[in-house]
């Protein structure tokens, strides 16, 4: 979607904004307290895709310095304008969509942290793409990522994520790569089934993995309709759109 020619929201979108942005994050801390953690130990990410430049400065007023995005070349093309308008340096971006390793290139350029990694293919390319823009200066720091473990043949469905049994391997060269910091792991839980079911499992997987990588803390894990279960079962980062933003335009991909 094109960044449309307004620069600013209207004042009723950016108040809308602003306190469906704390709500959300009432929402994440009431699920902290009530799963014994402390709310400063789970992030609130904006997912911001589909919508406008425009509604990202917003969010900024109101407060918030990172956003999920997961769209080609909708994502480039706001983070630069975003960046550009503020002139801020302390904005991050989140990939966190599926990424077809032609778009690493581009992804390097611009994200902080790619959710979405779920093949040495993919995490070679997106190695090498952010060594070159290091090189010439469009990126200041290594690509933080995640990898996507799949929770129900989400591969064969065509959904990414590394199958459980792949995990260690594709962890362990990961942990090679030069230009990528391993940080963690990224789970989408299915619609069908237990979303408590869903999170648990992905906890577990979590556990033995951070057994493994002490450094690479972070689960990403809970969207707008789960976040609670999510946080319950050790979430780091909750990736909210639809709750903060409102419904997303109905656009085929
Ligand atoms: C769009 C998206 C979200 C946000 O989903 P909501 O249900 O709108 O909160 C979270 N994670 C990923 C990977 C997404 O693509």
């Amino acid at each position: 979607m094109a960044v449309p020619d307004q620069e600013s929201v209207s004042p009723a979108r950016a108040s809308q904004l602003a306190a469906n942005l704390a709500s959300v994050r009432r929402r994440v801390d009431e699920a902290c307290v009530a799963a014994g953690r402390s709310p400063a130990d789970v992030a609130l990410l904006p997912v911001t895709k589909f919508f406008p430049a425009a509604d990202v400065l917003a969010l900024i007023e109101a407060g918030a310095t990172e956003f999920g995005e997961s769209r080609e070349p909708e994502a480039g093309r706001k983070a630069e304008d975003v960046r550009t308008a503020t002139g801020r340096t302390d904005l991050r971006f989140h990939m966190i969509g599926q990424l077809q390793r032609n778009k690493a290139k581009s992804v390097a350029r611009w994200a902080d942290r790619v959710h979405s990694v779920d093949s040495l293919k993919l995490a070679q390319t997106l190695d090498r793409a952010t060594g070159v823009a290091l090189d010439n200066g469009d990126r200041a720091a290594a690509l933080e990522v995640l990898i996507q473990v799949g929770l129900d043949d989400d591969e064969a469905k065509g959904r990414g994520g590394v199958a459980e049994s792949d995990l260690a391997g594709l962890a362990e060269s990961i942990a090679e790569l030069p230009n990528l910091v391993l940080c963690g792991l990224m789970v989408i839980a299915p619609l069908h089934g237990s979303a408590d079911r869903w999170m648990a499992e992905s906890a577990r997987i979590h556990r033995d993995f951070v057994a493994q990588y002490p450094e690479a803390r972070e689960l990403s894990a809970g969207m707008s309709g789960d976040l609670e279960i999510a946080v319950q079962h050790g979430s780091t980062c909750v990736r909210v759109g639809t709750a903060i933003m409102g419904d997303r335009p109905l656009i085929s991909p």
